[in-house]
């Protein structure tokens, strides 16, 4: 099968490498879907020490079984799925607890290879965290699940009390999934960020906008803020945007070996909580998946183009410099005509 593989830190190659076959409780899927995504480009970037190379690239897709492994229970070939990325065992202390999100066991054997006509989904993924796709919902939308899953995990970290306005710090793709989730929550958000186009899309799903390089924010005195940057500064800036007793999340992840530094007379005399957000738990994939089939959230405005496998390194390259937002590749039978924009940032 075509397959691109990340080969070194800063390099990918497309490869043909034997199609996958499913082990016990595994399952094989034809990939009809897969979007690019910021983890892939860090990735490509700096590498990660959890991530041997080579490795196939790609960890947002949605496909057909085509194989079911010895003893996989309750799924079937040409049922179209979207497998989350951990498998959490139902049985440790963190999942006892609710947090199956932080299962270590979930993450020793991740669903990753998603930027190639195959893909394997671990057995602990089949059991506890691969999620049918309903009728009616498109490949690329449903693909969108492992992000707006966690963006699910972030506003479940944020309820009680379910903040009234939120500030979003950052107007990438996870920051247009938290605003596009906001309206039908009725939370006031206002998006942070630079690129015209990505705020007027922000925009479109009801946020009020504010360009950073023109109005920074200052004491916008909301109940919550969120952070998609990923950018230790904008960390060290969210708790002076809401108001005292106001939270703030820590939802984008930044480098390995970041550390941040706070007001501590902030923190403590206004009372602002620092709240960490990573991953997402089955259950909230299945909300995800649930708000993606009603349209509560449709994330189809943040696919900038869409073409086939062999446009992955031209997408990945325009992502890489800021053009658009995703891009999606679709396996041959949906192979459509690839597209770029004009450049637009
Ligand atoms: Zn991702
Ligand atoms: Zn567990």
């Amino acid at each position: 099968m075509k397959a691109f593989v990340q080969t070194a830190v800063g390099q990918y190659e497309e490869r043909d490498l034997p199609a996958p076959r499913a082990g016990p409780g595994e399952v094989i899927l034809r990939v009809r879907a897969a979007l690019t995504c910021g983890t892939d480009l860090k990735l490509l970037e700096r590498g990660h020490a959890a991530i041997s190379l080579p490795v196939t690239m790609g960890h947002e897709a949605c496909g057909e079984i085509v194989e079911v492994g010895e003893g996989t229970l309750g799924f079937q070939t040409g049922e179209r799925v979207v497998p989350g990325i951990s498998g959490p065992c139902g049985s440790c202390a963190d999942c006892s607890s609710g947090s199956a999100n932080l299962c270590a066991a979930g993450h020793s054997d991740r669903t990753w290879g998603a930027f190639a006509e195959f893909l394997r989904v671990p057995a602990a993924v089949v059991r506890a965290n691969l999620h049918r796709v309903p009728d009616g919902l498109p490949d690329e939308a449903a693909a969108f699940l492992d992000p707006l899953a966690a963006v699910f995990h972030g506003w479940n970290r944020l309820d009680a009390p379910a903040p009234q306005t939120l500030v979003i710090y950052g107007a990438g793709a996870l920051g247009l999934l938290w605003a596009a989730s906001a309206r039908p929550r009725g939370v006031g958000a206002i998006v942070v960020g630079r690129h015209a186009p990505r705020l007027e899309a922000a925009a479109r799903f009801g946020a009020e906008v504010l360009n950073v390089d023109r109005e920074p924010p200052a004491g916008l005195g909301v109940d919550a803020a969120v952070d998609c940057t990923g950018d230790p500064r904008v960390w060290e800036r969210l708790p002076s945007l809401v108001r005292p007793g106001g939270r703030v999340l820590l939802f984008g992840g930044c480098a390995p070996g970041a550390w941040v530094t706070f007001d501590a007379a902030r923190l403590h005399y206004s009372e602002i909580s620092l709240i960490g957000s990573f991953h997402s738990t089955p259950e909230e994939a299945r909300s995800a998946m649930a708000a993606l089939a009603s349209r509560d959230v449709d994330p189809r405005p943040l696919v900038t183009a869409s073409g086939a496998l062999s446009d992955l390194p031209r997408f990945l390259d325009a992502q890489r410099r800021g053009l658009g937002i995703r891009y999606a590749v679709h396996g041959r039978l949906e192979g459509i005509g690839a597209s770029l924009p004009p450049d637009e940032t």
